[in-house]
């Protein structure tokens, strides 16, 4: 078939779901359509800049970088072209018609989880094009390659499920998009609302903006002028313009360094993790400059993995303007750029959480997971992210939150190791049989909460010389607490183990007296030393091989507790009930322990001891 004569597509499904979404739900802020064609308009130029510097031969190679504007109150349209990159036709109908493109995925599958309060996320997740539908009935794309010896197209929709590509004569380089604005949208078509919207942000704009041929913009790099004259809207529209961002950045840190290396970086915290509401992974995207240049718009390698979730801009007078990973010396000078930003920000971090605990509590609800995984893989800057750790313990009210340093300023003289506890919730952890033996011993529990936490704690080890150390775990040593009245002699107790571990069986390891216990009569310590009874649920969970080999348990058991005083006088006059009690017990322990595998025999088992009541 000719390419010369109209060809119709229909659009992927998920694209054609999107569209309905971008034109029926999202009424807020229909103005940012502006902001994310110009962004394009910014891409394609900054993409063009590149390829003039490698490729021998482009098409209209004097074309000067520009974005023009121009709106047509007559004809209710607003024009927008660049001398960009361009598209070929493919290119059209890759980018603009197919989901192959990552971002519209994302944002669908994030719409779909978070629903209408998230329908603002449109730009971040790269779908930038289609918020045209928001406000136009009909989108022109007119778009000439680059590449030479490529015709021109012109690429039709009115967003409705498809779109047509036809071959377009005499276009320059670039692309030029014509928006034919719905009735009740034709505010955009005036000059003064265009100016006001883009007054905003083209300033952080690098290539110079025209509206009606008039130059709107001169082109200043917010980072590098000195922080005392930007005032907090200048910062807050350039985070917005840069992250693509609706609200907000919750933090800020401006700075400038000269040794060792001649930085200047304006970095920000958004208000929200979106990873953490199970939305697709982040990707870097603090953005490399040199003087003013764009090297890299989301560098992947120059700042750590668990840093993922900052924005801004870096801009180092340090590195050539032709940077490579692939060479040595350059990767070397990234690094470094990296490791000085790294430290800085950690440094802005600790200042936050002495200074401002308040604004840092919030920070850490939202990105206290980053910092954990930093903790656990980054050895380099372990040191500073375990001291940014925050947990609820034993000590400390519901919901707020001490710090390690905290938790050893309050530590005994003789306790040697930092406790902690995994589990569900406050209330599964302090109504579980573990704690008690340390809270009768006045020592500090941690308590954690996130399924990564007991990773993080085995990969920490330790904190300022002292052992992290899991309260469940089977070889945690207590002290002697004075004997109460009336438990179990020691010889009892003996007994009462060795007839406790000859009626289980298999079920046990071992059965010992324990010096956890106070009011709980057993607990059950799970004798695995590679795999604790949380990271077996989650295996389990997941399915994972090993989860389904039997897990081995040793009992404790408490001689001051009625029940094992009883049990003990049970077990030689009625051994048959007294069985029935054993395994009940330790049913019980694996209960409160998180391991019990099968409930079923544990019913029977019950009626049957009730029946003896
Ligand atoms: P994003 O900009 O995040 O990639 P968009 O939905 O805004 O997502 O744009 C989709 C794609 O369409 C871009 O990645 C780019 O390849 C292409 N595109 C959009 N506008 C232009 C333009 N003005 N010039 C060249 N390509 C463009
Ligand atoms: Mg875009």
């Amino acid at each position: 078939m000719s390419t010369a004569t109209p060809q119709k597509f229909e659009f992927q499904a998920e694209i054609a779901q999107l569209l309905d979404i971008v034109t029926h739900s999202l009424y807020t802020e229909k103005e940012i359509f502006v902001r994310e064609l110009v962004s394009n308009a910014s891409d394609a130029l900054e993409k063009f800049r590149h390829t003039s510097l490698t490729e021998k031969e482009v098409f209209d190679a004097d074309a000067k970088p520009a974005i023009n504007l121009t709106t047509d109150d007559k004809a209710k349209t607003l024009t927008i072209s660049d001398t960009g990159v361009g598209m070929t036709r493919a290119e059209l109908i890759e980018n603009l018609g197919t989901i192959a493109h990552s971002g519209s995925k994302a944002f669908l599958k994030a719409l779909g989880e978070g629903g209408q309060k998230n329908a603002n996320l449109i730009g971040q997740f790269g779908v930038g094009f289609y918020s045209a539908f928001m406000v136009a009935k009909s989108v022109k794309v007119y778009s000439r390659s680059w590449r030479t010896g490529e015709p021109g197209h012109v690429w039709t929709s009115d967003g409705s499920g498809s779109y047509e590509i036809e071959e377009a004569a005499d276009l320059s380089r670039g692309s030029k998009i014509v928006l034919e604005l719905k009735d009740e949208c034709t505010e955009f078509a005036t000059e003064g609302r265009i100016k006001e919207i883009l007054e905003r942000y083209s300033a952080f704009v690098s290539f110079p903006v025209n509206l009606n041929g008039t130059h709107i913009n001169t082109v200043t790099a917010l980072w590098l002028r000195s922080k005392h004259e930007i005032k907090d809207e200048e910062y807050t529209e350039f985070y917005k313009f840069q992250a693509h961002a609706y609200e907000d950045p919750m933090l800020r840190l401006h700075f400038s360094a000269d040794a060792p290396l001649a930085i200047n970086a304006l970095l920000f915290v958004p208000q929200e993790n979106t990873e953490r509401y199970g939305f697709a992974r982040l990707e870097p995207s603090v953005s490399l400059y040199c003087r003013k240049v764009l090297i890299d718009a989301a560098p992947k390698d120059l700042l750590p993995e668990w840093l993922r979730f900052l924005k801004g801009v870096v801009d180092s007078e340090d590195l050539p303007l032709n940077i490579s990973r692939e060479t040595m010396q350059d990767k070397a000078l990234l690094d470094k750029l990296g490791k000085v930003i790294t430290k800085r920000f950690l440094k802005f971090l600790d200042e936050e959480a002495t200074q401002r605990p308040e604004s840092y509590v919030k920070f850490y609800a939202q990105f206290g997971l980053f910092l954990k995984e930093g903790a656990a893989l980054d050895h380099a800057h372990k040191d500073q992210l375990v001291k940014l750790l925050r947990f609820e313990s034993s000590l400390t009210d519901k919901t707020k939150a001490t710090s390690l340093a905290d938790y050893v300023s309050r530590m005994g003289a003789d306790q040697k190791e930092i406790y902690y506890l995994v589990g569900a919730n406050r209330a599964t952890i302090e109504s579980g049989p573990y704690l008690e033996g340390f809270k009768a011993r006045n020592l500090e529990v941690l308590f954690c909460y996130e399924p990564v936490d007991e990773y993080v704690m085995n990969n920490v080890r330790e904190f300022d010389g002292k052992k992290l150390t899991a309260a469940d775990h089977g070889d945690v040593k207590l002290s002697d607490l004075p004997k109460p009245e009336g438990a179990l002699s020691e010889d009892d107790t003996k007994k009462l183990t060795n007839w406790l571990k000859e009626t289980l069986g298999e079920r046990v390891g071992e059965v010992k007296a324990s010096d956890r216990l106070v009011d709980s009569p057993a607990l059950a310590i799970n004798a695995d030393k590679f795999m604790s009874a949380h990271m077996r649920r989650m295996m389990k969970a997941m399915n994972k091989d090993g989860a389904d080999t039997p897990s081995k348990v040793n009992l404790e058991i408490n001689p001051r507790s009625a029940v094992m005083k009883r049990l003990f006088e049970t077990h030689t006059a009625s051994p048959e009930k007294a069985r029935l009690v054993a395994e009940q017990i330790l049913d019980n322990a694996l209960i409160s322990a998180g391991m019990l595998e099968d409930a079923t025999p544990m019913v029977a088992r019950l009626y049957k001891l009730l029946e003896s009541v």
